[in-house]
């Protein structure tokens, strides 16, 4: 491996080796889990490259073949499990720079990859009325192709589920990494062998999404008499289907009023939050269904008149929120599944009371309404983290170990086939994102308890 004699070959490819740069560009926000913070802190590439046209990606994955230096694909680097962190050295493949539209369509976008999700939703607005159906809670600083490699649900999933519903992307463009790259493009099923493989088996450079109607929504902060009366109104109200909505958050008694800079007076002391977006002409019906569960609306204001969007305080920047001020914060990934989500959500919330305050996302899975925790933990040890998650696992509520950096141990939990003979064949050499894809580098890896996935 050469990365020297790479750079030399690269020509007018923009590239730095400045060590500020490398060192802040081999990084995301894997520090959210202090065992990921012992694990990978120090982990450093040698360069980035940051190239700004297909020809000039398809040329630098070339010479990278070339010299078999190892590269690891980065969007913005908002992943929180340090998937865009070099595990293994060699280069960071920065794709900020492929960030134009290809065309807007009614109903469909296509963009390149490295374009910002905001940038994606205004120009779908103003072309042609539509917006992303569903977004992660970083809309305004991460990438389509890092969305769809590194991320899975978010704001719409209420209404849309994950992006690994059919029809939640519609293709793919992808470069392979060998000496003469190939461009292939994924449709229908072909798509999950790339969704949310961390980048380890294939460069996307276009994304084909669907979009929806785009809405005037509305933030709006609930107040209920306590959990799971908050959480039986996002239940309710994500079953409302003539509604159309994007969010149901539910915070907790102390999540809001402690961390929550701007809305920390909002609620009295004892209530829990709802968190909403709902579309304007829907407004009329949201005081009615709280009063239902005995809440009341608190606040509401357009969500592009907030100063901060409602939703940089839901999914995981819920815990950036907290992290802001007491670095003790850790989280968890958690599935309440279908039917008996609210009963499992009262148990564990009875079980680790105020040491794993509760967050919670409602979303439709498969069809079915349920919700995701991403619960709070104050974190003491790396060894009371593994009882908690332990005893999450042991009473049915699945953990998508968000302090772990491999694929199968997160959302996975097992080896995807498909997508590991996609990495043979779309990256032979096995030079990208080494170190990610637990069924490559380590062929008799199994699960070691059978286990829910989140994709299936
Ligand atoms: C505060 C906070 C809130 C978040 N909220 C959510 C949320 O609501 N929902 C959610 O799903 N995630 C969430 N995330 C995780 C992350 O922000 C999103 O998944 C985001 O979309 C990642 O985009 P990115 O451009 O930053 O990707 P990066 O972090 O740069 O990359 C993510 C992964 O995709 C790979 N990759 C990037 N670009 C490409 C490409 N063109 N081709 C192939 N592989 C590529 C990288 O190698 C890496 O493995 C959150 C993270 C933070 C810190």
């Amino acid at each position: 491996m050469s990365v020297a004699q790479l750079l030399a070959e690269l020509g007018e490819i923009p590239h730095t080796t400045e060590r500020a740069l490398v060192r802040q560009k081999s990084r995301d926000f894997f520090w959210y889990s202090p065992v990921l913070k012992r694990q990978l802190d120090k982990v450093e590439a040698k360069a980035v490259i940051t190239p700004r046209t297909e020809a000039e990606l398809m040329a630098t994955l070339a010479a990278c073949a070339r010299n078999r230096v190892k590269v690891t694909p980065r969007g913005a680097g908002t992943g929180n499990y340090g998937q865009a962190m070099p595990l293994q050295g060699g280069v960071v493949l920065e794709l900020a720079a492929l960030n134009r539209p290809v065309w807007y369509r009614p109903g469909v976008a296509r963009v390149e990859a490295g374009m910002k999700l905001i940038a994606l939703d205004e120009g779908a607005t103003e072309a042609v009325g539509g917006e992303m159906r569903v977004h992660p809670s970083t809309r305004r600083t991460a990438t389509i192709g890092g969305f769809i490699g590194g991320g899975s649900s978010g704001i719409g999933s209420i209404t849309w589920g994950m992006n690994r519903e059919p029809g939640n992307i519609l293709g793919l463009r992808v470069l392979t990494m060998e000496e003469t790259p190939r461009v292939l493009e994924l449709r229908g099923a072909d798509i999950q062998k790339v969704n949310h493989a961390y980048g380890t088996n294939g460069i996307i450079t276009e994304v084909e999404i669907p979009l929806a109607p785009a809405q005037d929504w509305v933030d709006a902060i609930l107040g209920f008499p306590d959990l799971m009366a908050a959480a039986r109104f996002a239940d309710a109200f994500a079953r409302e289907d003539g509604l159309t909505k994007k969010l149901a958050s539910v915070l907790a008694p102390g999540i809001l009023q402690t961390w929550f800079r701007g809305h920390a007076e909002r609620l009295a002391a004892h209530e829990a939050a709802g968190l909403v977006m709902l579309a304007a002409p829907f407004l009329e019906y949201l005081a009615p269904l709280a009063q239902k569960f005995g809440g009341r609306v608190a606040h509401q204001e357009p969500t592009r008149d907030a100063e901060v969007p409602l939703y940089e305080f839901t999914w995981n920047h819920t815990t950036l929120q907290a992290l802001k001020t007491d670095r003790s914060i850790t989280y968890l990934q958690t599935l309440f599944a279908a039917p008996d989500h609210l009963a499992a959500v009262s148990r564990m919330a009875e079980k680790f009371g105020d040491e794993v305050p509760m967050h919670l996302e409602f979303v439709r899975l498969a069809g079915e309404v349920c919700c995701f925790g991403l619960q709070l933990v104050r974190f003491t040890t790396e060894a009371r983290l593994a009882e908690i998650i332990a005893v999450h696992e042991a009473e049915g509520c699945p953990i998508f170990n968000p302090h772990a950096f491999t694929l199968e141990e997160g959302g996975m939990k097992t080896v995807d086939k498909d997508q590991l003979l996609f990495k043979h064949q779309a990256d032979p050499l096995g030079l990208l994102n080494p170190g990610k894809m637990l069924g490559y580098d380590n062929p008799g890896w199994t699960a070691p308890a059978p286990g829910t996935p989140l994709f299936r």
